[in-house]
């Protein structure tokens, strides 16, 4: 079976446009995810169910679920304390439910926790790492034009969102030997061959060992993402040895 890992970002009432408030009364205006690997970008955007706003969002956040639940694993940025508690508030208010606990890889996490940069931002980080894929700008003023039916400003809020996307993509890509997955590959796919981080077949190589006092573990390293991974412990002492 092949891992679904999902791409997702959102698009919410920006919360200097509505300074003061919170996801009670927020609003989701769309969501962009993408399968990884696959071409096509999902797009939900609140202006197709209906010109009011805080109606069609119900049958927006309805068709979002859906989607959100078929995945095996999540990539986002700040999408642990930022995508889906705003979810999970939109959908609670609008009385469907909450998302499933799945595995959630947050690559800003990542950069805060294995990274030493003055912002972990994804724009400072896709900068740094000089990634063929950038954000687009977005004004402040297009979040009420939007609200108001301007179609132009609402597309643009879209192409933001999918931006992010492609930005998000490629930044899975790249920091992934830093990632730490609660979810190997490898329990999904029942491939124990393959890198449980990027799902590929025949490009372990060993690497040395990690020491314990009386256990050793093989030390490997995939040549396809570049990361470092632990084999299985044996032990090198017998027991009763004197240790530290
Ligand atoms: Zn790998």
């Amino acid at each position: 079976m092949e891992p679904r890992i999902l791409m997702l970002d959102t698009e919410f009432m920006h919360p200097k446009a509505w300074r003061g408030f919170s996801a009670e009364v927020g609003l989701v205006y769309c969501m962009c995810s993408k399968w990884y690997g696959k071409k096509k970008v999902i797009i939900h955007r609140v202006d197709d169910y209906g010109i009011n706003f805080f109606k069609a969002e119900k049958y927006m956040l309805k068709e979002m679920k859906e989607t959100l639940e078929q995945a095996d694993i999540w990539v986002s940025w700040y999408g642990i304390k930022c995508d889906i508690p705003q979810i999970n508030t939109r959908l609670m208010h609008h009385g469907l439910g909450i998302l499933p606990n799945i595995k959630h890889i947050d690559l800003w996490k990542t950069c805060k926790y294995k990274l030493a940069l003055g912002s972990n931002s994804m724009k400072n980080v896709s900068e740094w790492l000089g990634f063929a894929e950038r954000k687009t700008p977005l004004k402040l003023q297009e979040w009420y034009l939007a609200l108001h039916g301007n179609k132009k400003a609402m597309n643009s809020i879209v192409r933001h969102c999918i931006a992010d996307i492609r930005v998000l993509e490629e930044g899975y890509e790249r920091l992934l030997p830093l990632v730490s997955p609660r979810v190997s590959l490898n329990a999904i796919t029942g491939d124990k061959d393959a890198c449980p981080k990027c799902g590929v077949r025949g490009k372990l190589q060993k690497r040395g060992w990690n020491y314990a006092q009386v256990m050793r573990t093989r030390r490997f390293q995939c040549t396809n993402c570049g990361s470092w991974l632990t084999g299985k412990r044996e032990r090198v002492l017998p027991v009763g040895s004197l240790t530290t």
